[in-house]
C-alpha cells in the first residue's frame, strides 16, 4: 500500500471515531483532500484510494494540475481574487471561499454568461485573526442574505479555518461559532439558502471539528506529508 493509501486509512479511522463520538455516522462526514503543492501522481494515488472530492488554494496551480488528475470534484478552498474568478468557475465545482458580496457578484456574473449554477460556502472568519479571510461572524448573516439574492449561485454551508494553537478550548470555540451561525441562517429559512455544509476542520484539529459538527473536513498533511514548497 502507498503511504498515502495508508495515510488515508488512518484519517478515515479517525474521522469515523469522531463521528461516533459525536453521535453521527462515518458516512455523513465529507472528506476533502487538499492538494496544494502536491504533485498529480500522488493526487492520482489518493483517488485511487477512493478519495472523490479534492481541495486546492489556487487557481494557477490548479489549471495546470487539472488535466492529469483522474476526474473527481474539485473545490477551491483558498481565497479566490476577481480576477480570477473566470479561471475559478470553469475549474471548481464548489467555491468553499467566497467572503465579500463583491467576489459573490462577480461569480454570479461569470457564472450567467456560462450559463451554469455554482455551488458555494460563505467562508467566517471565526479566530479573529487578521490574517485571515472570511466575514466576520457578526456579518456573516447579512452577506448570506445578501449573497442569496444573487442569481446564478447556491449558497450550500459555511466555511471556517480554526485558529492555529495548542489551546483546544480556543480551537473548538472557532467551530461552535461557525456551527451556532448556520443554526442561526437555517432558522432565518432565506430562500435559495441550504445549510448542508459545514466546512470546518483540517489535520491538526478535524476531530474537534467534527465533535462539534463539521461534516466536510479539509485535510492536507495528514494524507500527503508536509508541504514541499
Ligand atoms: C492547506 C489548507 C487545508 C489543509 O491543511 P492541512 O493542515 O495540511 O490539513 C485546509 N483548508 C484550507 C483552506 C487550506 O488552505
Amino acid at each position: 500500500m502507498s503511504d498515502v493509501a495508508e495515510n488515508l486509512k488512518r484519517v478515515r479511522e479517525r474521522i469515523a471515531r469522531a463521528a461516533v463520538r459525536s453521535g453521527r455516522q462515518p458516512e455523513e462526514i465529507r472528506l476533502v483532500a487538499v492538494t496544494k503543492t502536491v504533485p498529480p501522481e500522488r493526487i492520482n494515488e489518493a483517488i485511487r484510494a477512493g478519495v472523490r472530492s479534492i481541495g486546492e488554494n489556487r487557481v494557477q496551480e490548479a489549471r495546470e494540475k487539472k488535466e492529469q488528475v483522474e476526474p473527481v470534484e474539485w473545490h477551491l478552498v483558498g481565497h479566490l481574487q476577481t480576477n480570477k474568478v473566470k479561471y475559478a468557475v470553469k475549474l471548481f465545482d464548489l467555491i468553499q471561499s467566497v467572503d465579500s458580496l463583491h467576489l459573490a457578484e462577480e461569480i454570479s456574473k461569470r457564472c450567467g454568461k456560462l450559463g451554469v449554477e455554482m455551488p458555494i460556502l460563505v467562508e467566517v472568519n471565526t479566530s479573529g485573526e487578521e490574517t485571515k479571510f472570511g466575514v466576520e461572524p457578526g456579518r456573516a448573516i447579512e452577506l448570506v442574505e445578501q449573497v442569496a439574492a444573487l442569481p446564478h449561485l447556491k449558497i450550500l454551508g459555511l466555511m471556517t479555518i480554526g485558529v492555529f494553537s495548542d489551546d483546544v478550548p480556543a480551537v473548538r470555540r472557532c467551530f461552535t461559532t461557525l456551527r451556532n451561525l448556520a443554526e442561526e441562517i437555517r432558522r432565518l429559512q432565506i430562500s435559495g439558502v441550504e445549510m448542508k455544509y459545514l466546512s470546518m476542520g483540517m489535520s491538526s484539529d478535524f476531530e474537534i471539528a467534527i465533535e462539534e459538527g463539521s461534516n466536510m473536513v479539509r485535510i492536507g498533511t495528514a494524507i500527503f506529508g508536509p508541504r514541499q514548497y
